[in-house]
């Protein structure tokens, strides 16, 4: 059974209007979804407000086991959830079954961590004892993406509910099916009615009624630039603080010094994951001269050898969500095409049903080009060269983003030269992220975005410090 309608206040609500959600290996329809909107919001905010009473009175211990055990159902489905996240966004089966693990962690995690979230006492006059707590907000809105949808909810929604706020979630139109089943399998597992409502709907709809809704307290984007920007635009006009996830440009930066072997599978795979749908995916690689052609040669042998096929047969890459986002990607390949030297691959969809789209690499990118500069959310990597370290830096800080950043290098003034450079919330060093890393703190820098999700940061950042001072006469 696929969950399809709106879940608020541990109903089923649906809509006299639907729309269709695709497979994206097909191009046909997988569901039709209820098409929430402003009424269905209106209701899931009510129903929030209503259950925050009891929710933030229970104590951290309470909240942590209703966690625990929306961990463990959820783990128990793991593999049913997985399949129909692969089938939702086309992602390849085993990176879906991480993801299902990775939504598991943030309920195990954030369980633990609450049960470990103080406020302090500050000294201060002799005959004052003052000390903070952490406040919830109330009511959570989140706005979610379709390139990791089950992934992303749980990042956002689960350390909002550990301290005490009852959330709203819209989760993408492209890819709602997973946020939807979690719903019901958090409610089925025993989280009080009115928690955790969730209602899919198109983003001008059900995501502008929420994100300009005055029962919300707080409001979590994790999407685009230019929609990020409307919602703190709608933030604002609320006065409530918002949290943006938005784009990234991350490079990788190979110097001369690096282990290949290590690191050009590890490369490869951040730029192919989920097709490269993916905010944090390495788009630039960014090599020493030296090493330019080795790099080049190796990573195009790589690229070329990756299977193709619908997410839940597993390959290597799947295709990418819709024929809109396709359509995209062949525009900045062509004009990119016209500047640098494609490598591998081609600007043309490959032939076969589904939104599918093969690897390209392209070579000796001038790095102000458009396809060096903004998003492209398709397996296609941009290669510059660089001479000497300080170039490097110079490129890697050269566009309007700053999320995530890897250096390659055996030299360790080489590392940690650049890691105090590079502009970005994540700099790894041979390696390129962390197996979900729920407990990093992450988040961008410049255009990426402001506000960190993940980590102990995360639980700060869905409160309010009350500072309470008492004063006690000797
Ligand atoms: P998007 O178009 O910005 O949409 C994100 C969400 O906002 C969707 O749920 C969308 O609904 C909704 N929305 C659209 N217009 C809205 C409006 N006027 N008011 C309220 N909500 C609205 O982004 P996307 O195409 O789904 O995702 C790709 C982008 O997300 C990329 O830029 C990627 O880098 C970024 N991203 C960032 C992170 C991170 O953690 N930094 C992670 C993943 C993705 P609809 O689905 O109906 O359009
Ligand atoms: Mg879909």
């Amino acid at each position: 059974m696929i969950d399809t309608d709106c879940f608020i206040d541990g109903h089923v609500v649906k809509t006299a209007d639907t729309f269709d959600v695709l497979d994206p290996s097909t191009g046909q329809v997988l569901a039709a979804v209820s098409r929430g909107g402003k009424a269905e919001i209106d209701l899931a905010v009510d129903a929030a407000s209503r259950a925050a009473r009891n929710w933030a009175r229970l104590s951290a211990r309470e909240r942590a086991q209703h966690l625990r055990a929306v961990g463990d159902a959820l783990s128990a489905r793991s593999e049913e959830l997985a399949m129909l996240e692969s089938k939702d966004t086309g992602k390849p089966l085993a990176q879906a079954r991480a993801d299902a693990s990775v939504a598991v962690q943030y309920f195990q995690f954030y369980a633990n961590a609450v049960e470990q979230f103080f406020g302090d006492v500050i000294p201060s006059l002799p005959d004052v004892i003052a000390y903070t707590h952490q406040v919830p907000f109330g009511i959570t809105g989140h706005i979610i993406p379709w390139n990791y949808p089950m992934q992303i909810a749980c990042r956002t929604f689960v350390p909002a509910l550990a301290v005490g706020n009852c959330a709203v979630v819209k989760p993408a139109e492209e890819a709602p099916l997973s946020v939807l089943a979690i719903a019901r399998i958090a409610y089925e597992a025993g989280l009080p009615a009115g928690v955790l409502n969730v209602v899919p709907g198109l983003g001008i709809e059900a995501g502008a009624a929420l994100s300009s809704h005055t029962g919300i307290n707080h409001l979590s984007f994790t999407g685009s630039v230019p929609i990020g920007a409307t919602i703190a635009a709608a933030a604002a006009a609320n006065v409530i603080p918002v949290a943006l996830e938005l784009g990234g440009k991350s490079p990788n930066i190979v110097a001369a010094d690096a282990d290949l072997d290590l690191a050009l599978p590890v490369i490869a795979k951040s730029i192919i994951q989920n097709a490269g749908q993916t905010c944090s995916a390495g788009s630039r690689l960014i090599v020493q001269d030296s090493v330019h052609d080795e790099v080049v040669d190796r990573l195009a042998t790589i690229m070329g050898r990756l299977t193709i096929g619908a997410g839940p047969t597993d390959p290597d890459l799947g295709p990418l969500i819709s024929e809109k986002q396709r359509g995209r990607v062949i525009s900045m390949v062509r004009a990119a095409q016209e500047t640098s030297d494609l490598r591998l691959g081609s600007a043309d969809p490959l032939d076969r049903e589904g939104f599918f789209f093969g690897p390209v690499l392209l070579d000796r990118v001038d790095p102000a080009a458009q396809i060096a500069q903004e998003e492209v959310f398709g397996p296609v990597v941009a290669v510059s060269g660089f001479s000497d370290i300080d170039q490097a830096a110079e490129i890697a800080n050269g566009t309007d983003y700053g999320l995530i950043a890897a250096i390659w290098t055996s030299n360790v003034t080489t590392a940690h030269r650049l890691a105090d450079d590079i502009l970005a919330g994540q700099v790894y060093v041979n390696t390129y992220g962390a197996g979900g890393g729920v407990e990093l703190p992450f988040g961008g820098f410049r255009k990426s975005g402001f506000g960190r999700e993940k980590g102990f940061e995360a639980l700060r950042a869905f409160c309010e410090t009350k500072a309470v001072v008492i004063k006690v006469p000797r």
